[in-house]
């Protein structure tokens, strides 16, 4: 017999943990709750907000996520335009100064895992580099239109007869009984990101918010760009990318840790307009912040978890359990494949456990 699940979550973990589940399970009743769907723009819904691009942050030792993530989303590229996705030159820079802080990206490391994922990855040459910076590296990589994947992903989730329903839930357990077929839910998954703070039944208190201010503009850079630090405040970060079918491009950003401001401050839009020209005057035609054509500002929040993002099983009572897949920080779309097929293992685990009753 095939099980019933319920997934509370509609963001990038949701939707994909229930895509590969209705692939890999057939004839299972999945049915996805949340407060907040594809097309909504809320503080409290990380992946709109999202670049989103696939520039790996993980050490070597934490890189499953991402690197079982990367040959989906290039399949998708190449395959699927209509999923929203294109490649796009990447260049990393590096400043010496920047590779002894606390918590640095694995995206800067000099001997990087990911020299081995890109096909193109190469060291760049001195005359290359941008002023200020000492090494960097340069692959192709992908951009994520956010706007157009996330409604694709949904379209593909019904297709495999996923059914959606909104609902704000207080406790876990409530999900027990929001499965479509009226059934008890035998299996929930919780990928409620930020939200599990708050949620009854799970209340992780690892996790916390890094607040992430970016500007969209109508402005085209066709390579993405990441320099490892800025001389601005601690919290200042410099990217850029440009999603695709006319998404416009993003220009970041910010790292803030603990910060619940949903608000775009309008000082730290004007830093992040003005790191960009400087290093990339070639954005505004060389006009400066004045040749910037600003679409919307935007703030989101990175469920960040201390200890790492939560993937695991538990027992809820005698004939349900939980999986949960949330605090996937600023790597949520990147590493999505890989956490979802991990949570597909763990339903398999929890099936053959239960021997013939799911
Ligand atoms: P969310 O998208 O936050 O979804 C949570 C879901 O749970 C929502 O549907 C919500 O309504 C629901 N929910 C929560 N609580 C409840 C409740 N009590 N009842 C019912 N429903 C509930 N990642 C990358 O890989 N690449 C990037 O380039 C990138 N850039 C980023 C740029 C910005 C500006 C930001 C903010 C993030 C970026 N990220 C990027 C990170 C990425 O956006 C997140 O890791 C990812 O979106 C997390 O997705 P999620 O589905 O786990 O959580």
């Amino acid at each position: 017999m095939a099980p019933t699940i319920v997934v509370v979550g509609a963001g990038v973990s949701g939707l994909t943990s229930a895509l590969l589940l209705s692939k890999s399970i057939k004839g299972c009743d999945l049915t996805i709750v949340a407060k907040h769907m594809p097309g909504d723009y809320d503080i409290e819904y990380a992946s709109p907000w999202a670049g989103a691009n696939f520039e790996p942050m993980s050490s070597r030792e934490e890189s499953r996520w991402e690197r079982r993530t990367w040959p989906e989303l290039k399949r998708l590229t190449e395959e699927i335009p209509e999923a929203g996705i294109h490649f796009q030159k990447s260049r990393v820079y590096r400043r010496n100064k920047d590779m002894e802080v606390e918590g640095q990206l694995g995206l800067f490391d000099l001997d990087p895992w990911f020299k081995d994922l890109f096909d193109d990855y190469r060291e760049l040459n001195k005359d290359e580099l941008l002023p200020g910076t000492d090494s960097g590296c340069g692959f192709t990589s992908v951009c994520i239109n956010t706007a157009i994947y996330l409604p694709w992903l949904l379209g593909q989730c019904r297709k495999a007869g996923v059914i959606f329903k909104r609902g704000v839930l207080k406790d876990i357990k409530e999900a027990k009984t929001l499965s479509h077929t009226g059934r008890p839910a035998d299996i929930i998954i919780n990928t409620t990101g930020l939200g599990a703070r708050k949620l009854g039944g799970v209340e992780d208190t690892a996790l916390a918010p890094i607040r992430a201010q970016i500007v969209l503009v109508r402005n085209e850079l066709p390579t993405m760009l990441s320099i490892s630090g800025t001389e601005d405040e601690p919290a200042d970060l410099i990217y850029t990318m440009q999603r695709a079918a006319g998404g416009g491009t993003i220009l970041g950003g910010t790292y803030d840790m603990n910060n619940w401001e949903s608000a775009p401050d309008p000082n730290i839009a004007l830093r992040i307009m003005k790191r960009v020209v400087e290093a990339r005057p070639d954005i505004a035609n060389g006009k400066g912040v004045a040749g910037l054509d600003v679409i919307r500002h935007g703030v989101g929040l990175r469920p960040y978890r201390h200890g790492g993002v939560r993937i695991e099983d538990e027992k809820l009572d005698e004939s349900t359990w939980i999986v949960h897949n949330y605090g996937h920080a600023g790597w949520g779309y990147q590493g999505s494949y890989g956490c979802a097929e991990r949570v597909v293992e763990l339903v398999d685990k929890i099936r053959a456990q239960a021997k013939s009753k799911l």
